[in-house]
């Protein structure tokens, strides 16, 4: 069963996350017909919705960094991303509380942030400007200049090495910003953001120090309605464009031809050709599994199958028939142990006892994701990969997910259990089946410079030359503004690609 064959020249993108719509948008910008395949019912990837009791619950990202990565998407044809989406500012960006009942608003206001830091210690205060100017650094060469440079060839890695040597891409987060303060909660403050992607602050590149210029430039966002509407708004986009979106949609194979791919087939037996084929799923899912009768499938899924990949997310949803007072959008909870804790997720054999938490809290922004007067939530935890700790999440999280509710309850939200009205939770194993994603990794393969720019699974693949990396397995990485950064990376090359055949 074939489907009517797009026009020679035409792209299918594979997965509606957040890169797979960015770069289905540049593509259909670009005037080539594409066509945007996604195994589930909604799009978004990790940034799916749940509707429950009135509850809006997002299931992934909600801290929105570097909105104009985004606003560019619109501006490609002309349009003001206004029409699709609203943006509210977020503040603090996060309330950082630790066990022995210190906190730490981490706001955008210059002052305000140099005030707590003197009241940590005041000798960190310049210690933390010359962090500031670092991050800059880092983010001018790390960011602007090299974070949509696809990485083809080692010789671009060589031309980037000086810059990277220069600022010490070598080191880790935490080193560099233990350089510069000695406070060991303000160490945590100024590294704890390389979680946030999936990087672990002892061993993540330096060049991750980035991410509090990038907050601190373009400030912390929350879409209007939740992380749902700024999909939805890019995906209204992408259909104004001209483009498809084909939902419950899964691709069972990538189709080739000698080196080259000519579309897919779905698990439904339907197959779609495109003169170029891109995936946004997993990468060890799109080699293995949809490249899995060619040699360069199952060599590359044998080369990723060596690499580091990324912690797993345990994440609790729940809705409350109240709105707790005094709550911040985003509250970060530290447990009493910092790099021993994280150490553990990232490389030990199993489930740690304890743990840290992020809270998020979106009614403090927009409380129409409630019903009226009440709340809605999400809690996360970092958790080890299926690959380190085979946790049998069926039987574990509820109980996990108890501990948490406790130590919530404890911390922060009294009376928490009382009024809670709506749970539902999403385990590692759920990334796994739900998403395709290896070891049920939440991010993908872990950002350390060993496996970063050219070290990472390139936009374009060596041996089919019409099949290209979009998303967090590609460079430069995960989180929003990585994966719309990979989604230009790729375009560019697919773009020129075109230009060329
Ligand atoms: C709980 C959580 C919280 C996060 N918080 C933040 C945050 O606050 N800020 C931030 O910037 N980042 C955050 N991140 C990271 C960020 O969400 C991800 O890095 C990013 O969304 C990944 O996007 P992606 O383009 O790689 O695609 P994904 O979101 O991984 O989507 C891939 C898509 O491909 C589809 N697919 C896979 N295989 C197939 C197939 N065979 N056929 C068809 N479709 C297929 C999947 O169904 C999926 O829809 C968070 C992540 C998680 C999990």
């Amino acid at each position: 069963m074939t489907d009517p064959t797009p026009a020679a020249g035409s792209a299918i993108v594979i997965g509606a996350g957040f890169g797979g719509l960015a770069l289905a948008i540049r593509l259909q910008s670009a005037g080539i017909a594409t066509t945007l395949v996604e195994a589930r019912d909604k799009p978004g990837g990790r940034a799916y919705v749940w509707h429950d009791q009135g509850h809006v619950f997002d299931a992934g990202p909600t801290v929105i960094t570097d909105p104009e990565a985004l606003k560019e998407l619109w501006a490609l044809s002309g349009q003001d991303m206004a029409r699709d989406v609203t943006l509210l500012p977020v503040s603090p960006f996060y309330r950082l509380l630790w066990s022995d009942g210190k906190s730490f608003d981490y706001v955008n206001d210059g002052d305000q942030l140099e005030q707590q830091i003197r009241a940590f210690n005041p000798d960190d205060l310049e210690g933390y400007r010359r962090f500031h100017d670092y991050a800059e650094a880092v983010y001018q060469e790390g960011y602007l200049k090299l974070g949509t440079t696809p990485f083809l060839k080692m010789g671009q890695m060589l031309n980037a090495a000086p810059a990277l040597v220069k600022l010490e891409a070598y080191r880790s987060v935490h080193s560099v910003v233990a350089r510069f303060i000695k406070d060991p909660h303000l160490r945590q403050a100024f590294s704890f953001h390389t979680l946030l992607v999936g990087g672990n602050p002892f061993s993540t590149s330096a060049i991750y120090a980035l991410i509090h210029a990038l907050e601190r430039r373009g400030g912390v966002w929350f879409a209007k309605g939740g992380t749902n509407q700024l999909v939805a708004g890019m995906v209204a986009l992408f259909e104004r464009l001209g483009g498809r979106l084909m939902l419950n949609a899964k691709v069972a194979r990538i189709e080739t031809e000698g080196a080259r791919t000519t579309g897919v087939t779905l698990v439904d037996g339907r197959r779609l050709d495109a003169g170029m084929v891109a995936s946004n799923g997993d990468v060890m899912h799109s080699y293995r599994d949809l490249l899995g009768q060619t040699r360069r499938g199952r060599t590359k899924a044998m080369i990723l199958g060596k690499q580091r990949w990324s912690m797993s997310l345990f994440v609790l949803h729940f809705g409350l028939s109240e709105m707790p007072k005094g709550l911040a959008h985003h509250s970060v909870l530290f447990g009493p142990r910092y790099k021993e804790l994280v150490n553990e997720i990232f490389k030990g054999p199993k489930l740690p006892k304890d743990f840290s938490l992020y809270l998020h809290s979106p009614c403090v922004t927009d409380p129409s994701l409630a019903p009226p007067g009440m709340s809605t939530h999400y809690v996360l935890a970092p958790v080890p990969h299926l690959g380190r700790a085979d946790v049998d999440w069926a039987t574990e999280g509820p109980a996990y997910a108890d501990r948490i509710l406790a130590s919530l309850e404890d911390r922060l939200i009294p009376n928490l259990r009382r009024n809670l009205t709506v749970q539902r939770i999403f385990t590692p194993a759920d990334f796994k089946s739900e998403l395709s994603a290896h070891h049920g990794s939440a991010f993908s393969i872990e950002p350390i410079l060993a496996q970063s720019a050219w070290f990472r699974p390139h936009n374009r693949d060596r041996s089919i030359r019409n099949f290209y990396i979009v998303g967090a397995g590609t460079h430069p990485g995960a989180g929003i503004p990585g994966v719309v950064g990979s989604a230009k990376a790729t375009a560019q090359v697919m773009l020129a690609d075109r230009a060329q055949a």
